[in-house]
């Protein structure tokens, strides 16, 4: 059976076409995409507005929106917000994880993204020990396992942020983080044990489990029908050591690391290892097309020219850059030298694909005395077509073979009005975004998820389930 959607307006092939009529088989896939329909067909579900590819969140930590207007009190900052955020971290636990991720999956789908690449590193319990290991001998429970759950408990947090997405209608890239040092030649601190795997051997067995285990419980079929898919990432230059980082060469599909995001980082690295991150990661191999360089904010013209050299994928974040007081990355410069741009939300400052994406061009022109220096069209392809590029996902696109994920965004609104075909993605906010759909199923309806039902009341639970009610 086929379900079909008849768009008003539709971003298809790089330009606005009107009478869109979309055409998806029963895996969600996109097996048509007709423009110059004038009349909707009577089984088409008509979407008024503006329809986008479902925006692609390349980068994401799901727990930091905890932390969301919580940590403006009292300044400081990156450093002193992190310690904030490792304090949230240890709350942690794969049920508890589970409610929260599912409440911002679902804000994520109503915020116009429709996958998420989740830079995931809270892998073990609060000590460091990996779940689903055997038996305390002195409690008689399951080591690392507080779960009446009786389903498998290894990679328990990971599958916590899988069923998440799922349950939400989120395609999701479990972005398997590997963090073995608190910093360069630095033992990983009490509060990060549980980020840790050992040694470089560990994170590759643990990694290699995970896609194994992943790729039973939630295979890879069609396209539209496949939610749950695994990659690899390393932390930081910060968090794995130089000597380790060739091993990640071997690896298969996506790679991402978190680059440069504050001149300290780059300093220390400068004191440890005689150059810039971006050079010990290409020393070591890694810098490739698979690879996605998140923030990319302190960059060298070489560190520009290798990036771009590589067609390597940036993930510009910059609300998070604004909110932890990063700077701004050269994103034009990149983009210049070869390099794809994508878009993340990172630490969830906001979850806003349109607010996110403008943030871009917005820093840009601080930076730059100049206007456009993205045009409209540039930012919607960092937006979907970008993102898919950097997670590997078939998506960004309405095209036939890719999945049916869209967005639909009010033309008529107080924002809207008045806007001129794709320039709508510089005056259209989330709360214009009036339909996500994913696997050609409508998952947010006017800011309400089908069925899971009003995001808030998730997050009465998430915080609920966080201790954190009041
Ligand atoms: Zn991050």
């Amino acid at each position: 059976m086929s379900t079909r959607f008849w768009c008003e307006t539709a971003w298809v092939d790089g330009e606005v076409a009107t009478g869109v009529l979309l055409t998806a088989d029963d895996t969600g896939t996109l097996t048509s995409v007709e423009t110059g329909i004038d009349t909707p067909p009577t089984i088409a579900e008509v979407v008024p507005g503006f329809t986008l590819p479902g925006g692609v969140n390349a980068h994401s930590h799901a727990f930091h929106r905890i932390l969301r207007g919580r940590t403006h009190g009292d300044g400081g900052t990156f450093w002193t917000w992190r310690e904030v955020m490792y304090s949230v971290a240890a709350t942690l636990s794969p049920e508890n994880y589970e409610t929260v991720a599912r409440a911002v999956f679902a804000e994520m789908l109503a915020g116009g993204y429709t996958s998420v690449g989740e830079f995931h590193y809270v892998h073990h319990a609060p000590d460091g020990t990996p779940y689903g290991l055997g038996t305390d001998a002195e409690s008689g429970r399951p080591r690392g396992d507080v779960s009446a759950h009786d389903e498998p408990r290894t990679h328990a947090m990971e599958r916590a942020l899988a069923r998440a997405a799922a349950s939400a209608g989120l395609r999701i890239r479990l972005l398997d983080t590997c963090y073995l040092t608190g910093g360069i030649d630095t033992d990983l601190s009490e509060e990060q044990a549980r980020f840790g795997d050992g040694s470089i051997d560990g994170y590759m067995d643990r990694h290699a489990g995970l896609s194994k285990a992943f790729a039973t419980e939630f295979p890879v079929n069609a396209p539209g029908e496949s939610f749950v898919h695994v990659g690899s990432a390393i932390h930081s230059i910060r968090a794995v050591p130089a000597a380790n980082l060739p091993r990640f060469a071997e690896l298969e599909g996506p790679v991402h690391v978190h680059l440069s995001e504050q001149p300290t980082e780059n300093d220390v690295c400068q004191a440890a290892y005689g150059t810039t991150p971006t050079q010990v990661l290409d020393r070591s191999g890694v810098v490739a097309s698979n690879l996605s360089a998140v923030h990319a904010t302190h960059l060298s013209d070489d560190d520009i020219a290798t990036l771009g050299g590589a067609e390597a994928n940036i993930v510009m974040c910059p609300c998070t850059e604004a909110d932890l007081a990063d700077g701004i990355g050269p994103a034009r410069e990149l983009a210049d030298a070869g390099a794809t741009i994508s878009i993340g939300s990172d630490q969830h400052v906001v979850l806003d694909a349109l607010r996110e994406t403008q943030g871009m061009e917005a820093g840009e022109r601080l930076r730059s005395g100049q206007r456009g220096r993205f045009s409209p069209a540039e930012l919607i392809t960092s937006l979907t077509k970008g993102g898919a590029r950097s997670l590997d996902l078939p998506v960004g696109e309405l095209a036939v073979g890719k999945a049916c994920d869209f967005i639909a965004v009010r033309t008529d609104s107080i924002r809207t009005f008045g806007s001129v075909g794709e320039q709508i993605i510089l005056s259209a906010t989330s709360a214009d975004v009036t339909m996500t759909v994913s696997g050609a199923q409508v998952r947010v309806r006017d800011g309400v998820h089908t069925e899971l039902g009003e995001i808030s009341e998730l997050y009465r639970a998430a915080f609920a389930a966080l201790g954190m009610e009041d």
